[in-house]
């Protein structure tokens, strides 16, 4: 492969001597969180021990205006739901100096680390490793830089970029990985507003709004990040009232016990795109309380403390209304009025609150509104749901082009397709996939 310089369509324009091909760099990766770091981070491991002339040249363009991996929800205290040695290497090569291990060896933290004797650091612990590792990696990045649609030119892939400034430009790209990642979702019905918001941006959000003495704040859902807000609104505001709505009965604990977690294994990756359809389905019910609707134990129990010992003392701030969904809101300047309906029809409660906090999930973003007139989509899609080879290439019938989907497969791949469970060794795999025919075996 040879090294090639990116070029932005303007000069591109200029130069009508070099062909497209020539213009185009091996791989663009769509998105930089986590998963497309941890693509960048075995490109340049594997560059480092080729001559120049051998080296895969790769660039990433990233939405925001720098690294950020779920900041609206850094709370203080919320850890990491998988063992730190799941990071952005280890189980690719542990020997790699991009591992958390070595991260804590370089911000002089690791003995200090063993001694907390857990494997859960906390998410801002974990914010700061991933930053740190996409600092340090060489491939170019070009944050506040969105891809908006992907064409074929007929030798190469060439993609539209809009800066954050609103200036856009061409992309040339043999390869394409898209690491977009997850966005958030909101009920159908549910305007967002200033005070009715997702938990997505929490933090920004929450920063920005003026709120009574003793506000009053509503949380609906049930999972990890809804019991997540529910705790850190009533240690921030500690005169506010917490009311969660729940649809269950109670927070359901997630299951992290060793047998479920080895749905988590890179090895199951195998077991579960080979099995049918239907026993996909079941395997994701099965086992959808490892990852969503859930939420850690200790969790659970901290807010059931908290609301017992209220009613002990007669000063209620938190409140659990199960059973319930929101029938409406009325957002006004000052706050929004919240409905809670009993989902057995019996009853409605009525909350003044502050804002409301939906922490309703989230859902992968489809690659298929990128995909640009020229790309066979009809073919790549089976109704919703990308068609993609066990190596994560999209069916693409028509072009010889590939685009690699890193996440967002979860039907065909399973439940680590969202996580960062499996980064590593799927980032060896989508790098092999890109190399294919090239002799150099990836490590
Ligand atoms: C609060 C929270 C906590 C979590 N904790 C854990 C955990 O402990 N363990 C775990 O395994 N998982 C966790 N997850 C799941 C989460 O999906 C993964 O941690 C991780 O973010 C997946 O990485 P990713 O790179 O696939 O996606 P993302 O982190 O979502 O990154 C995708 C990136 O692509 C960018 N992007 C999107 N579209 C475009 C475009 N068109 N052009 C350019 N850029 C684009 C986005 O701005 C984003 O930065 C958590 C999720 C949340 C919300």
């Amino acid at each position: 492969m040879t090294t090639v310089e990116i070029l932005s369509g303007d000069v591109a324009d200029q130069t009508p001597a070099v062909d497209d091909e020539e213009r185009a760099v091996d791989v663009l990766g769509i998105g930089f969180g986590p998963a497309n770091l941890s693509l960048a981070i075995a490109i340049e491991e594997r560059n480092a021990v080729l001559a120049p002339d051998r080296r895969t040249t790769a660039c990433f363009v990233e939405s925001k205006d720098g690294f950020g991996w779920h900041d609206g929800m850094l709370l203080p205290g919320s850890t990491m739901q998988i063992s730190f040695l799941k990071d952005l290497v280890s189980q690719r090569s542990p020997t790699s100096t991009y591992s958390f291990l070595n991260y804590l060896h370089q911000r002089h933290r690791l003995t200090d680390f063993i001694n907390l004797k857990t494997f859960f650091p906390t998410r801002r612990e974990f914010h700061d490793y991933l930053s740190w590792a996409a600092e340090r990696v060489s491939a170019p990045v070009r944050y506040g830089t969105t891809a908006a649609r992907i064409e074929w030119s007929g030798s190469v892939f060439e993609v539209d970029v809009a800066t954050a400034g609103g200036a856009r430009e061409t992309i040339r790209a043999r390869d394409i990985v898209v690491g977009t990642g997850i966005r958030p979702v909101l009920p159908t019905g549910i305007a967002p507003g200033p005070r009715v918001f997702h938990n997505h941006r929490l933090l920004e959000r929450l920063s920005g709004l003026r709120v009574r003495r003793r506000a009053r704040f509503v949380v609906v859902g049930a999972g990890q990040s809804a019991a997540e807000v529910a705790a850190y609104l009533h240690d921030r505001y500690p005169e506010a009232e917490v009311h969660a709505s729940l649809r269950k009965f109670g927070y359901m604990p997630a299951d992290d016990t060793p047998y479920a977690n080895r749905i988590f294994d890179p090895e199951s990756v195998d077991e579960f795109f080979t099995a049918p359809a239907h026993l996909r389905r079941v395997l994701l019910d099965h086992h959808r309380l490892t990852n969503y609707g859930a939420v850690d134990a200790e969790l659970i129990e901290d807010l059931y403390r908290r609301e017992y010992r209220e009613r002990t003392e007669g000063t209620r701030r938190l409140f659990i209304h199960r059973v319930t969904e929101v029938s409406s809101i009325e957002e006004g300047e000052h706050g929004a009025v919240v409905a809670l309906r009993d989902i057995g029809g019996r009853g409605e409660t009525l909350v003044d609150a502050d804002a409301v906090v939906f922490a309703t999930g989230f859902r992968p973003w489809s690659v298929r509104e990128l995909l640009g007139t020229s790309i066979p989509a009809d073919e790549a899609y089976d109704t919703a749901e990308p068609i993609v080879s066990r190596d994560y290439r999209l069916k693409l019938d028509g072009i010889p082009g590939r685009i690699f989907l890193n996440g967002g497969v979860e039907h065909s791949h399973g439940l680590t397709s969202s996580l960062l469970s499996n980064l590593a060794p799927r980032a060896t795999e989508i790098l092999r996939a890109v190399l294919e025919g090239d002799r150099v075996p990836v490590r």
